[in-house]
């Protein structure tokens, strides 16, 4: 497994789960370090027993050394970042980098899998780095394997996935990969690579399409004084539409769906196609953050001098992974108008330390609301849904929740005392 991150480190240790021998790799000696003394980098819920049961059956090993790794696989994973550029597009040095040395580290027949999220004929620049660096002209096969886990629920999604997607040129890779995949017991979608490279945008893409629908239909709830928590109930019975990924609120955020889209769009683009739908997936989504701080000014007023309250950094529940949260953004708006601001977060606190500036981090959500003239709900943590809020209003300077999840009842919040905003009720 080259890139042993979230992805690498989770697909990694299932793949030993399931009886294979795994070797992980990254280039991030610290990380590695950390592996090989039994500790976790990341927080995702199961996944330190998962690794120290594989460690200890043998199966599962750390190192930095990936030419090694190379020589003693049969089969490697790529699984590093591919971040965005500033112009949207995907980064794909990392990638590059490991196909220059896999090709080098070459002594025998190896198929090489894509696991990173990667713009479509990624693979076939994989092939052609790996024939030039590959002296020796040893046999390979490319071939596409994307990886559909969330965070907060990757050790659940890996084993009893809705399906596994391979994009493969031959029978040979397929034969391989189906052996890999054998235990797991969920339908396999066999294509060539450039559709299993698109299956993955495609998929990430629609996902996000539809939490920025629901947020436009929030808007017109807003203005029309309907609820969308009963307008996405109502549409999501609807077996076509579904009720997943229905839920308004502040938006996505996360590693995957902003690069993912911004890439798609991007390679649309390149390819000739100008996806305008997702260009303006993309705007709905930068203008929930915006509204919600609109929102905040217009019930603080003055946000100059004033605490504010945050609960949740992470960009979602049961992760520590603050890439592109909503959070962050949000915190940028309101410090530029002098709030003060305190947060606690189950999850993100460490991460958030290194990129948030000037807030203060508590120890729980009680030390947050003290003083507080605005409770910000960022991040629907099921720790903040039975927050004693008897003790909440007492704390606080002004009993006023504003609520970007949807996490409370109006009704119930405005009955304890509270002044309660939210998003499309
Ligand atoms: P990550 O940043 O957590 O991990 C990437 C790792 O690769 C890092 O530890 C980095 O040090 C390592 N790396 C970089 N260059 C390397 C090299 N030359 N050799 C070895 N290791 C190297 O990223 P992630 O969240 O695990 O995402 C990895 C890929 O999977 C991305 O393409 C992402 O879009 C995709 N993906 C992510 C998720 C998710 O939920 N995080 C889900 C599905 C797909």
């Amino acid at each position: 497994m080259a890139g042993t991150g979230y992805v690498g480190l989770t697909t990694g240790t299932c793949f030993a789960e399931i009886g294979h021998e795994v070797i992980c790799c990254d280039i991030d000696k610290e990380k590695i370090d950390l592996l090989n003394k039994g500790e976790i980098p990341i927080f995702e819920p199961g996944l330190k027993e998962l690794v120290k049961k594989n460690v200890n059956a043998a199966r599962l090993s750390f190192t930095t050394d990936l030419k090694q790794a190379v020589r003693d696989s049969d089969v490697i994973f790529i699984a590093v970042g591919t971040p965005p550029k500033h112009n949207g597009e995907a980064d794909l040095s990392y990638v590059e980098n490991v196909a220059k040395d896999i090709g080098a580290a070459m002594n025998g027949y190896k198929l090489i899998v894509e696991k990173s999220t990667v713009p479509v004929e990624t693979g076939k620049w994989i092939k052609k780095t790996i024939q030039a660096h590959n002296i020796h002209g040893f046999e390979f096969d490319v071939a596409s394997n994307p990886e559909f886990l969330r965070e907060g629920s990757a050790i659940k999604d890996f084993l009893e996935p809705d399906r596994i997607v391979i994009g493969v040129e031959n029978e040979k890779a397929e034969k391989i990969l189906k052996e890999i995949y054998e235990p797991i017991n969920a339908p396999m979608i066999v294509t060539d690579l450039n559709s299993a490279e698109i299956i993955k945008h495609a998929a990430n893409s629609f996902l996000s399409m539809k939490i920025s629908f629901i947020n436009a239909i929030a808007n017109v709830c807003e203005l029309a004084g309907a609820d969308v928590k009963m307008v996405a109930k109502g549409i999501g019975h609807d077996k076509r539409i579904g009720r997943h990924f229905l839920d308004a609120g502040i938006g996505y955020g996360g590693y995957c769906f902003p690069k993912d889209l911004q890439a798609f769009v991007n390679i649309s683009n390149k390819l000739g196609y100008d996806f305008k739908l997702l260009k303006e997936v993309e705007s709905i989504n930068e203008n929930q953050r915006k509204m919600f701080v609109e929102k905040i000014r217009n019930t603080l007023w003055n946000l100059k001098e004033k605490e504010i309250g945050v609960l949740g950094l992470s960009f979602k529940p049961n992760t520590d992974d603050i890439r592109e949260a909503p959070s962050i953004q949000i915190i940028n708006e309101l410090q530029k108008d002098g709030a003060k601001i305190k947060a606690y977060c189950p999850g993100g606190m460490e991460n958030a330390k290194k990129i948030l500036k000037d807030i203060k981090l508590c120890s729980n959500a009680y030390e947050v609301c003290e003083n507080s003239y605005a409770l910000l709900i960022i991040t629907e943590w099921e720790d903040f849904a039975n927050l004693d809020f008897d003790k909440v209003k007492h704390l606080m300077k002004r009993p006023l929740i504003i609520d970007g999840r949807n996490m409370f009842e109006p009704k119930v919040l405005k009955s304890l005392g509270f002044e309660y905003e939210c998003i499309g009720r």
